[in-house]
């Protein structure tokens, strides 16, 4: 398998990317993560990755969107994207995710992500606004991987993304970056109704013969103004989320991403971790994409380095989310959220100003942590990898407690939307 992929590197990538994505997000990222652990000896905190949406608008409406995509369009112009990155590159980062809404909306992300030589990006995008003649622009900068979303066959992403003809549009985005030999990749909620279709070695296999050279598989999490629950995947079905992704970095010659799982199979999470904060479109600093709260801003007087050494909002966040699971707090907690926001005064960052009613009307659910039921990693280069610079760096050793943690599957009554009402646990612990 090894093997299978370097002579896939070799034969079906541009060198001068390739080696851009080694230096750049490979080597560069590894020094930026050791740096976050020198800070964390020191008491000291400055996240080693960014994610910046930097726009709300999208053209799509997918189901269970958190982002205001339809709402007036508000987002980080080309100044304030350059000086955030720039500070953040003075702590030694190197690599930033770019979200939306849909990034290429943006007007100045091209001349953003060219006038940034020295950085290296992953852009979140449906594909649609990838040309020829923008992944040639893509191409010659050679910093920057598309991340394209694909939901399900022809009439699942229709259905799922809300539009007619948006599988056709997304495909010819990724082979427009493929016809380019940008380094590419392919990412996919999985839900109730693509998990047949895409969690398969059908599709990894497609991907791969059309030049892709990794993929994404995250979970489908029910959240924002109509989260769509019946969407969600049960404990049986994220357990084969993991061991497929598991299995294909094993065997498959093609890169796999996951963000929830340490080398030994243990869960974590990387907000709760510190290994990534979030800027949302209207500059407000989140813990992660989908906590829509806030009390900082990248607009606020003070250098990126105060703001995020100094943020309590953010340290109580990440120890209330660690003290209580290993898993996600978004859909296990909720009303930890909750409890957080008032005792801060955080503001909500969203622009219909539902946040807490959405939290507080938020079943819990389990989430990648489940006690005992870890699937370690298979391919020793990942373990190797993942002990090196993808771990909960003490987090949990530090903050967890396992008394603390509630199994959302044994919580009989469930809040009432627009009431915080704690779980009821039924069973033992
Ligand atoms: S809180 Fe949940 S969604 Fe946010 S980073 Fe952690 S695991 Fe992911």
């Amino acid at each position: 398998m090894y093997l299978r992929m370097a002579k896939r590197l070799a034969w079906e990538t541009d060198k001068r990317l390739l080696w851009k994505a080694v230096y750049q997000a490979g080597w560069k990222g590894l020094r930026s993560v050791q740096k976050h652990k020198k800070r964390l000896k020191k008491g000291e905190f400055f996240p080693p990755f960014l994610y910046i949406s930097i726009i709300n608008s999208c053209n799509l409406r997918c189901q269970g969107c958190w982002v205001d995509v339809s709402a007036k369009q508000t987002k980080i112009d080309i100044a304030a994207l350059n000086r955030t990155v720039n500070e953040a590159k003075a702590m030694g980062n190197a690599f930033f995710g770019i979200l939306g809404g849909e990034p290429f909306l943006h007007k100045e992300l091209l001349d953003f992500l060219e006038g940034q030589p020295d950085a290296y990006f992953q852009v979140f995008t449906n594909g649609h606004f990838i040309t020829d003649e923008v992944a040639k622009r893509l191409r010659k900068m050679g910093n920057v991987t598309p991340l394209i979303s694909v939901e399900g066959s022809e009439i699942v992403s229709d259905e799922r993304r809300g539009r007619a003809d948006v599988l056709n549009q997304t495909m010819q985005g990724i082979q427009n970056c493929l016809n380019n030999k940008v380094l590419t990749g392919v990412c996919t909620s999985i839900c109730r109704t693509n998990i047949d279709d895409l969690l398969h070695q059908r599709w990894v296999d497609a991907l791969i013969e059309m030049g892709v050279m990794y993929c994404w598989f995250h979970v489908y999490r029910p959240m924002g103004p109509e989260p769509m629950p019946e969407l969600a995947l049960n404990p049986e079905q994220l357990r084969r989320v993991r061991q497929f992704v598991v299995d294909t970095r094993a065997t498959k010659p093609i890169v796999v991403i996951d963000a929830y799982h340490d080398g030994a199979g243990q869960a974590l999470c990387p907000a709760a971790t510190g290994f990534t904060h979030h800027v949302g479109p209207a500059g407000d600093i989140e813990p992660c994409p989908i906590i829509q709260l806030a009390t900082e801003s990248i607009y606020d007087e003070r250098p990126l380095k105060e703001t995020f050494n100094n943020s309590e909002f953010l340290r109580d966040f990440r120890e209330l989310a660690a003290e209580h699971t290993r898993g996600c707090v978004v859909l296990e907690r909720p009303d930890l959220l909750v409890e957080l926001a008032k005792k801060h005064n955080a503001r909500d960052t969203t622009q219909r100003k539902t946040s807490i009613a959405e939290l507080e009307a938020t079943v819990p659910r389990r989430s990648q942590y489940v006690p005992g039921g870890e699937i370690p990693e298979r391919s020793w280069a990942v373990r190797f990898a993942k002990w090196i610079a993808f771990n909960d760096f003490g987090t949990y050793t530090q903050h967890f407690k396992a008394e603390n943690w509630v199994d959302p599957e044994n919580v009989a009554t469930q809040p009432p939307a627009g009431k915080l009402q704690l779980p009821v646990v039924t069973k033992d612990r």
